[in-house]
């Protein structure tokens, strides 16, 4: 009998040894969950396909010496075409990376595995902008993460910000601030808050429905990662390299 059966998605590897991994897999029932995977990287060994990164899988773990080991994977989803694909690998990574930064071990939290998988199924299968998935996925996992931006509200003085003509997005003040709170800062446009605030909005299942346009696309990007890294530092590097593909520079022109 193994000691934990689980299914979960991959969110990171760590390869040691020669054909070693540690594995992070993200369950919906018990949160993040560290084991290793003895041998998983020969071309014979029956765990190679479910040590994939960002493979969804049911594995059988044991528990030894404070560490599980996986004894039995099998894939259930390989979101294959995601290793393929440059600019979606680094809009996964991202995704995969704010997981790993914002679950807990042995925390259940089925809302955001949910968010997970349907930006990794929609990414991989369908004909959405990486871009606009990303954005989708950072807006609502800050919010289930609690770390929700002010949005429709000034964050300082907690005015309706809806008809206001200069706003400013300042992730050390907690998102969109007034003028009169905050007279220097990088401005947001309204419709930017509003993709916010519809996005927020939607079902997992429904975010295939966000279409933005190219500029309101790399404005929402270019508030939202830069605020993401704020409270989770440990995105950095996933950032950066979604940064380099989706962002280019001069794509949001700062005011
Ligand atoms: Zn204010």
């Amino acid at each position: 009998m193994a000691d934990l059966i689980c299914r979960g998605m991959v969110i990171r590897t760590v390869d040691y040894r020669d054909n070693d991994r540690i594995l992070t897999l993200f369950t919906a029932e018990s949160g993040r969950v560290d084991a290793k995977a003895r041998n998983c990287r020969k071309a014979t060994s029956p765990l190679l396909g479910c040590t994939q990164p960002f493979t969804y899988g049911e594995y059988q773990l044991f528990y030894h010496k404070n560490k599980y080991i996986i004894d039995q994977g099998e894939v259930l989803e390989s979101f294959y075409p995601l290793r393929e694909d440059v600019e979606k690998y680094a809009a996964a990574s991202l995704c995969a990376s704010l997981c790993l930064e914002g679950i807990q071990a042995e925390e259940r939290n089925e809302d955001i595995f949910s968010l997970l998988y349907h930006t990794l199924s929609f990414l991989t299968y369908g004909d959405s902008d990486p871009g606009d998935l990303t954005a989708a996925f950072l807006i609502r996992f800050l919010a289930l993460s609690g770390f929700r931006p002010a949005i429709t509200q000034c964050a300082a003085c907690g005015r309706d910000l809806r008809e206001d003509p200069v706003i400013r997005f300042l992730p050390d003040k907690g998102g969109a601030v007034c003028a009169a709170c905050s007279p220097v800062g990088r401005k947001i446009g309204r419709t930017a808050l509003e993709a916010m605030r519809r996005m927020l909005l939607l079902s997992d299942d429904q975010l295939f429905r966000v279409k933005l346009k190219e500029p309101l696309r790399a404005e929402l990007l270019s508030h939202l990662v830069p605020y993401a890294k704020l409270y989770l530092p440990g995105i950095e590097k996933a950032a950066a390299l979604f940064t380099s593909l989706h962002m280019p520079p001069g794509s949001a022109e700062q005011e």
